[in-house]
Protein backbone atom coordinates (compact mmCIF):
# COMPACT_ATOMS: atom_id res chain seq x y z
CA UNK A 1 0.00 0.00 0.00
CA UNK A 2 1.18 3.43 -0.68
CA UNK A 3 1.61 5.56 2.36
CA UNK A 4 0.29 9.14 2.11
CA UNK A 5 1.88 11.98 3.44
CA UNK A 6 -0.71 14.22 5.90
CA UNK A 7 -1.50 17.53 4.38
CA UNK A 8 -1.75 20.27 6.99
CA UNK A 9 -3.64 23.81 7.35
CA UNK A 10 0.08 25.44 7.64
CA UNK A 11 -1.63 28.82 8.71
CA UNK A 12 -3.14 27.57 11.58
CA UNK A 13 -0.58 24.90 12.92
CA UNK A 14 1.58 27.65 12.68
CA UNK A 15 -0.77 30.09 14.65
CA UNK A 16 -1.29 26.77 17.17
CA UNK A 17 1.92 26.31 17.87
CA UNK A 18 3.45 29.99 18.47
CA UNK A 19 0.15 30.42 20.82
CA UNK A 20 0.89 27.45 23.35
CA UNK A 21 4.57 27.63 23.43
CA UNK A 22 4.63 31.51 24.12
CA UNK A 23 2.23 33.01 27.18
CA UNK A 24 3.22 36.66 26.06
CA UNK A 25 3.41 38.30 22.87
CA UNK A 26 6.78 40.24 24.31
CA UNK A 27 8.82 37.13 24.16
CA UNK A 28 9.20 37.28 20.12
CA UNK A 29 11.72 40.24 21.25
CA UNK A 30 13.70 37.66 23.43
CA UNK A 31 14.14 34.99 20.28
CA UNK A 32 14.78 37.52 17.52
CA UNK A 33 17.72 38.82 19.78
CA UNK A 34 19.09 35.09 20.34
CA UNK A 35 18.90 34.42 16.77
CA UNK A 36 21.04 37.33 16.59
CA UNK A 37 23.28 36.38 19.22
CA UNK A 38 23.55 33.26 17.51
CA UNK A 39 24.41 34.70 14.42
CA UNK A 40 27.21 36.50 15.99
CA UNK A 41 28.79 33.56 17.90
CA UNK A 42 28.88 32.05 14.55
CA UNK A 43 31.51 34.27 13.20
CA UNK A 44 32.93 34.14 16.70
CA UNK A 45 33.22 30.15 16.42
CA UNK A 46 34.38 30.14 12.71
CA UNK A 47 36.93 32.51 13.34
CA UNK A 48 38.28 30.21 16.03
CA UNK A 49 39.46 27.51 13.15
CA UNK A 50 39.79 29.93 10.00
CA UNK A 51 42.63 32.40 10.19
CA UNK A 52 41.41 34.08 7.54
CA UNK A 53 38.43 36.05 9.68
CA UNK A 54 39.66 37.63 12.81
CA UNK A 55 36.98 38.56 15.20
CA UNK A 56 37.21 41.79 16.50
CA UNK A 57 34.39 42.19 19.33
CA UNK A 58 33.96 45.51 19.39
CA UNK A 59 32.66 45.31 15.71
CA UNK A 60 29.49 43.07 16.78
CA UNK A 61 26.43 44.52 18.37
CA UNK A 62 22.72 44.21 18.11
CA UNK A 63 20.35 46.76 17.52
CA UNK A 64 17.27 47.46 18.35
CA UNK A 65 15.64 50.16 16.44
CA UNK A 66 11.55 51.95 16.48
CA UNK A 67 9.95 53.84 14.08
CA UNK A 68 6.85 55.20 15.68
CA UNK A 69 5.77 56.76 12.47
CA UNK A 70 6.32 53.97 10.10
CA UNK A 71 5.22 51.27 12.95
CA UNK A 72 8.53 49.33 12.12
CA UNK A 73 11.02 47.92 14.64
CA UNK A 74 13.84 46.62 13.26
CA UNK A 75 16.53 43.57 14.86
CA UNK A 76 19.45 44.28 12.82
CA UNK A 77 22.61 42.48 13.56
CA UNK A 78 26.58 41.89 12.08
CA UNK A 79 26.06 38.37 12.45
CA UNK A 80 26.72 35.97 9.93
CA UNK A 81 23.92 36.51 7.54
CA UNK A 82 22.71 34.33 5.57
CA UNK A 83 22.65 33.02 1.76
CA UNK A 84 19.83 32.71 -0.71
CA UNK A 85 19.56 29.21 0.60
CA UNK A 86 19.81 29.66 4.12
CA UNK A 87 16.82 32.04 3.72
CA UNK A 88 14.74 29.40 2.32
CA UNK A 89 15.34 26.74 4.44
CA UNK A 90 15.85 28.21 7.87
CA UNK A 91 13.24 30.45 7.58
CA UNK A 92 11.03 28.97 4.97
CA UNK A 93 11.06 25.70 7.01
CA UNK A 94 8.81 25.73 9.74
CA UNK A 95 11.02 24.02 12.77
CA UNK A 96 14.20 23.60 10.90
CA UNK A 97 16.98 25.03 13.05
CA UNK A 98 20.07 26.31 11.34
CA UNK A 99 21.97 26.63 14.65
CA UNK A 100 21.38 23.13 15.55
CA UNK A 101 23.16 21.84 12.16
CA UNK A 102 25.33 24.89 13.02
CA UNK A 103 26.67 22.93 16.08
CA UNK A 104 26.71 19.80 14.42
CA UNK A 105 28.75 20.81 11.66
CA UNK A 106 31.20 22.27 13.70
CA UNK A 107 31.35 19.39 16.33
CA UNK A 108 30.23 22.50 18.96
CA UNK A 109 29.79 20.36 22.38
CA UNK A 110 29.22 21.87 25.60
CA UNK A 111 30.21 25.69 27.08
CA UNK A 112 29.11 27.16 23.88
CA UNK A 113 26.79 29.95 23.98
CA UNK A 114 24.56 29.47 20.70
CA UNK A 115 20.97 29.62 21.95
CA UNK A 116 19.17 28.17 19.08
CA UNK A 117 17.86 24.55 18.64
CA UNK A 118 13.92 23.99 17.51
CA UNK A 119 13.84 26.27 14.84
CA UNK A 120 10.56 27.85 16.01
CA UNK A 121 11.92 31.08 17.98
CA UNK A 122 11.81 33.22 14.80
CA UNK A 123 8.00 32.63 13.99
CA UNK A 124 6.93 34.47 17.57
CA UNK A 125 7.41 37.60 15.10
CA UNK A 126 4.28 36.96 13.88
CA UNK A 127 2.77 37.63 17.22
CA UNK A 128 3.91 41.64 17.12
CA UNK A 129 3.81 41.71 13.11
CA UNK A 130 1.54 41.18 10.46
CA UNK A 131 4.48 41.59 7.78
CA UNK A 132 7.91 40.33 8.83
CA UNK A 133 10.88 41.32 6.39
CA UNK A 134 14.79 40.16 6.42
CA UNK A 135 17.22 41.38 4.72
CA UNK A 136 20.28 39.63 4.91
CA UNK A 137 23.69 39.12 3.63
CA UNK A 138 25.77 36.52 3.88
CA UNK A 139 29.52 36.28 5.36
CA UNK A 140 31.89 35.86 2.19
CA UNK A 141 29.11 36.67 -0.08
CA UNK A 142 28.53 39.63 -2.90
CA UNK A 143 24.48 39.33 -2.80
CA UNK A 144 22.08 40.41 -0.22
CA UNK A 145 18.51 39.07 -0.12
CA UNK A 146 15.51 40.18 1.10
CA UNK A 147 12.53 37.64 2.52
CA UNK A 148 9.18 38.26 3.63
CA UNK A 149 6.35 36.71 4.79
CA UNK A 150 2.78 37.50 6.15
CA UNK A 151 2.22 34.17 8.02
CA UNK A 152 2.75 30.76 7.30
CA UNK A 153 0.49 31.07 3.70
CA UNK A 154 3.63 31.87 2.09
CA UNK A 155 7.08 33.89 1.60
CA UNK A 156 9.00 35.73 -1.32
CA UNK A 157 12.68 35.65 -1.94
CA UNK A 158 14.22 38.56 -4.06
CA UNK A 159 17.45 40.12 -4.52
CA UNK A 160 17.75 43.18 -2.53
CA UNK A 161 20.51 45.60 -1.51
CA UNK A 162 22.80 45.76 1.88
CA UNK A 163 26.01 47.10 2.66
CA UNK A 164 27.49 45.41 5.87
CA UNK A 165 27.45 41.39 6.34
CA UNK A 166 24.83 40.84 8.65
CA UNK A 167 21.22 40.36 9.10
CA UNK A 168 18.01 42.84 9.56
CA UNK A 169 14.75 41.73 10.45
CA UNK A 170 11.88 43.92 10.22
CA UNK A 171 8.69 43.96 11.64
CA UNK A 172 5.06 45.85 10.66
CA UNK A 173 4.35 45.92 14.06
CA UNK A 174 0.11 45.21 14.33
CA UNK A 175 -2.57 48.04 14.97
CA UNK A 176 -3.76 47.83 18.56
CA UNK A 177 -7.10 46.66 18.42
CA UNK A 178 -10.14 46.11 21.81
CA UNK A 179 -8.30 43.66 23.45
CA UNK A 180 -4.28 44.21 22.46
CA UNK A 181 -2.26 46.88 22.56
CA UNK A 182 0.94 46.85 20.20
CA UNK A 183 1.78 50.09 21.07
CA UNK A 184 4.43 48.99 23.55
CA UNK A 185 6.40 47.44 20.77
CA UNK A 186 7.71 50.90 19.52
CA UNK A 187 7.92 52.74 22.28
CA UNK A 188 11.89 53.15 24.03
CA UNK A 189 11.26 52.45 27.84
CA UNK A 190 8.89 49.42 27.26
CA UNK A 191 11.34 47.90 24.52
CA UNK A 192 14.10 48.25 27.30
CA UNK A 193 12.17 46.31 30.04
CA UNK A 194 11.76 43.62 27.47
CA UNK A 195 15.10 43.47 26.98
CA UNK A 196 16.49 43.72 30.06
CA UNK A 197 14.06 41.31 31.51
CA UNK A 198 14.43 38.58 28.59
CA UNK A 199 18.45 39.64 27.34
CA UNK A 200 20.20 40.95 30.04
CA UNK A 201 22.41 37.48 29.28
CA UNK A 202 23.52 38.26 25.94
CA UNK A 203 26.99 38.97 25.60
CA UNK A 204 27.40 40.89 22.92
CA UNK A 205 25.91 45.23 23.33
CA UNK A 206 22.58 45.75 22.48
CA UNK A 207 21.81 49.60 21.29
CA UNK A 208 18.71 50.97 20.78
CA UNK A 209 16.99 53.77 18.68
CA UNK A 210 13.91 55.23 18.97
CA UNK A 211 12.51 57.97 16.14
CA UNK A 212 9.54 59.52 17.56
CA UNK A 213 6.55 61.07 15.71
P1 LIG B 1 16.46 28.33 16.24
O1 LIG B 1 17.03 29.64 16.72
O2 LIG B 1 15.91 27.47 17.34
O3 LIG B 1 17.41 27.59 15.35
P2 LIG B 1 14.60 30.04 14.82
O4 LIG B 1 13.22 29.79 14.32
O5 LIG B 1 14.72 31.08 15.89
O6 LIG B 1 15.19 28.67 15.33
O7 LIG B 1 15.53 30.42 13.60
C1 LIG B 1 15.65 29.50 12.54
C2 LIG B 1 16.98 29.59 11.86
O8 LIG B 1 17.04 30.77 11.03
C3 LIG B 1 18.19 29.72 12.80
O9 LIG B 1 18.61 28.46 13.26
C4 LIG B 1 19.20 30.40 11.88
O10 LIG B 1 19.84 29.43 11.06
C5 LIG B 1 18.34 31.27 10.99
N1 LIG B 1 18.32 32.66 11.49
C6 LIG B 1 17.30 33.27 12.14
N2 LIG B 1 17.63 34.54 12.47
C7 LIG B 1 18.88 34.76 12.00
C8 LIG B 1 19.79 35.88 12.01
N3 LIG B 1 19.48 37.04 12.59
N4 LIG B 1 21.00 35.72 11.41
C9 LIG B 1 21.33 34.55 10.82
N5 LIG B 1 20.53 33.45 10.79
C10 LIG B 1 19.32 33.55 11.37
MG1 LIG C 1 16.05 31.10 17.62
Amino acid sequence: MTKVQFKAESKRLLEMMINSIYSQKEVFLRELISNASDAIDKIYYKALTDDSLNFDKDSYYIKVDADKENRTLRIIDTGIGMTKEELENNLGTIAKSGSLAFKNENELKDGHDIIGQFGVGFYAAFMAADVVTVISKALGSEEAYKWESEGADGYTIEPSEKAEVGTEVILKIKENTEDENYDEFLDEYRLKAIIKKYSDFIRYPIKMDVTET
